[in-house]
């Protein structure tokens, strides 16, 4: 390995140019892959269609003739001898070569073949003819760096090549992988589409080894993390859940069962429970926590906003009236009196149960015995800030729940270190949600439909995206679509607004005013887009629905459908109506997170960007499922036979050492 400064050929300025893509010595260098190739080959002009692309070299006939539209831009023509015929060749902006292009002179081009006039319009030139097949690797062009100059760089260093190779020999056998060092050489300067392929698959592949072998270490060493000591007879749990207002499905079944059996069990539980919008995630957690309460230990639910806090709030003070549990609500916008009276009660176990935003894992926060907690709309949290939760306890345990159905590969790797319970049916009686696809143009439709579903005294939700910049926020689009909505409905209905940046208590208001009716139509931006349950709206507006991702729109229309009335789900939108098709089609938000995932990639899956665990460099997750599903059954292999034997000792190093085991 060589820094950069001793180098020849690479000054103070590449250096930094180097730098800001992360790369500080030999050794990244080599470790920055291509993320594609173009394969250089030359075109036989015979198979061409209109506007395809073609590689093609040849001589020139004519001087180039050069037109200057204005100081910035130019065009040169001239004629391409390529062999069976001449190609009449256009290319812009590279006046300054003409003087290079005499008669005569040998080059390739590479652009758009408009047949019809035989002609190339050339986005590249190069001199000289081409000889083989050539793969040329590109790079992300990244601060003024070009790919080739990127790749003359790594060249210095291909033929000295020494990387450590990290995978163990059996595994290299079994695939039959080359060499690390010949896989670093060949995706930087590959002789043919073979080779290169066995090189990035062995990348790729050992890359998703690594994170499937972190990931299962993770999990294996918080399974075997000592649990807290519980003894709480089902019987008792039983005879809540006889009592709710409603029998629950077979799968919400199965995950208090999941549960309860986790929190009996001798060790620590990790678990993520999933279940569609409106698939009945709550509750569950409201008899966790009741099972952690019967085995006398503090409770913490946390949901990521105080819409949602608060209505937790009411809905398990409502399930529990009959108990005596003493249950507190903590958010970030309570009085500084208010919250250290709160805080005092949780140190002196005086609470049993906390039901909260953010607020929950302040530092100022001291729980005097936490055994539980749980996490709702888990993806809405960052990573660290999961961490930050569970450290809160002596050793809680951890129940995440997550409304977005997951795809495979995703839940493989972002919560490859949990397990799963699952909540497929819906709660019976519900009926799909019709969704409907309208222009602007066709607002009269949708004010139809919104009227409707009035006249039988149901509400609507009305959803504005809000656009905001940096710090400012622009009110104009709620404003707007409110003047409308008075304009049509305001004589006989109440409309509210709802907004993130309102005070607390305006919220509140206008949330309890909705949930009880005194307002049918509440106008509001994405806050609403959580958990938030007031089942006699039954009908959802989406403006501009195009700003959103599928999942989240999802999201959004999971708001309504939440009993045995039909519920209808307006996108209104001038753009990206393919995309929001899919919408209309299914209500399977499974199959939606899938198309977002192929659409949006894993990182604004849910309109969010997740944690930098994520960005692999050579591995895609869309594309190289199959790789991972083997790196996963190899990884859990290696963690049980291998990993302690002391000629692996290097890999369990590599593991640790990068790894932060709370
Ligand atoms: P989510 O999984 O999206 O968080 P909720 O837990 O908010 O869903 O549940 C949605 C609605 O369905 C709530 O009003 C809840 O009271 C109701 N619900 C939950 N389980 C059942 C059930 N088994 N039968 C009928 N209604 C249910
Ligand atoms: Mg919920």
């Amino acid at each position: 390995m060589r820094n950069l400064d001793e180098i020849k050929g690479i000054g103070p300025r590449t250096i930094k140019l180097l730098n800001k893509i992360g790369i500080s010595n030999s050794n990244d260098l080599v470790h920055y892959y291509p993320f594609r190739y173009d394969d250089i080959k030359r075109s036989n002009i015979d198979d061409l269609e209109q506007d395809d692309r073609i590689i093609i070299d040849g001589i020139i006939e004519t001087v180039p003739t050069l037109f200057h539209f204005n100081r910035k831009l130019d065009k040169m023509t001239f004629k391409l001898n390529i062999g069976s015929k001449l190609l009449n060749v256009s290319i812009f902006n590279r006046g300054f070569l003409k003087s290079k292009l005499l008669i005569g002179t040998k080059i390739t081009i590479i652009g758009k073949y408009d047949k019809k006039h035989n002609m190339a319009v050339a986005s590249e030139l190069r001199f000289g003819l081409l000889t083989l097949e050539v793969i040329e690797p590109i790079y992300h062009i990244t601060y003024g760096l070009t790919g080739r100059q990127l790749n003359n760089l790594i060249s210095n260093f291909l033929d000295e090549l020494d990387c450590v190779d990290y995978l163990p020999d059996y595994l290299k056998e079994k695939y039959n992988f080359y060499d690390i060092n010949k896989c670093i050489y060949n995706v930087h300067k590959p002789l043919n589409l073979n080779e290169l392929k066995k090189s990035v698959n062995r990348l790729k592949y050992e890359e998703l080894f690594y994170f499937m072998l972190k990931m299962n270490y993770l999990k294996m060493n918080k399974n075997n993390k000592i649990g807290l000591k519980r003894n709480v007879d089902f019987e008792k749990i039983q005879e809540l859940i006889n009592e709710l207002p409603f029998k629950l499905t077979i799968d919400q079944e199965k995950a208090i069962k999941d549960i309860y059996d986790d929190l009996m069990s001798k060790n620590r539980m990790n678990r993520l429970l999933q279940g569609d919008v409106g698939s009945g995630k709550t509750i569950v957690a409201f008899i966790s926590m009741f099972i952690n309460y019967l085995s006398g230990y503090q409770s913490a639910l946390m949901a990521p906003t105080e819409i949602l806090a608060i209505q937790h709030y009411n809905n398990i003070k409502n399930i529990f009236k009959n108990y005596d549990i003493k249950i507190e609500l903590l958010t970030g916008k309570l009085k500084v009196s208010e919250k250290k009276k709160i805080y005092k009660k949780l140190e002196n176990n005086e609470v049993d149960i906390i039901i909260g935003t953010h607020a929950l894992i302040s530092e100022d926060v001291k729980y005097n015995n936490l055994g539980l907690v749980i996490t709702d709309e888990q993806h809405r949290f960052g990573v660290n800030q999961r961490g930050n939760l569970k450290n809160k306890g002596i050793t809680p345990d951890i129940l995440y729940m997550s409304a977005t159905p997951i795809p495979r590969t995703y839940a493989l790797t972002l919560y490859g270190d949990m397990t799963i319970s699952s909540i497929k049916t819906m709660p019976s009686g519900r009926k799909e949600i019709k969704t409907i696809l309208k222009l602007e143009k066709d607002i009269k439709d949708v004010l139809t439909i919104m009227y409707e579903e009035l006249k039988l005294k149901h509400q609507v939700y009305v959803i504005a995206p809000l656009i905001e910049s940096s710090d400012k926020i622009d009110l104009k689009n709620i404003d707007e679509i409110k003047e409308n909505l008075e304009k049509a409905f305001g004589k006989i209905y109440n409309i509210g607004v709802l907004h993130g940046k309102m005070e607390n208590k305006e919220k509140d208001e206008i949330m309890e005013k909705f949930k009880s009716n005194e307002i049918q139509i509440l106008i509001s931006t994405t806050v609403i887009e959580v958990g938030v349950d007031v089942k006699n709206a039954t009908c959802m507006v989406i403006f501009d629905a195009f700003r959103f991702g599928l999942s989240q729109l999802h999201q959004l229309r999971g708001r309504v459908g939440r009993n045995d009335l039909q519920s209808y789900c307006v996108l209104v939108s001038n753009r990206d109506t393919e995309r929001l098709k899919i919408l209309v089609s299914t209500n399977d938000g499974f199959k939606i997170s899938e198309e977002d995932f192929l659409l949006r990639g894993s990182g604004e899956l849910f309109g969010y960007k997740q944690s930098g665990d994520m960005n692999f460099s050579i591995a895609d997750l869309k594309k190289d499922f199959k790789i991972l599903l083997k790196a996963k059954e190899d990884s859990e292999e290696f963690l049980e036979k291998y990993f302690n034997i002391e000629k692996y000792s290097y890999i369990k190093e590599k593991i640790i050492s990068t790894m932060d085991l709370d």
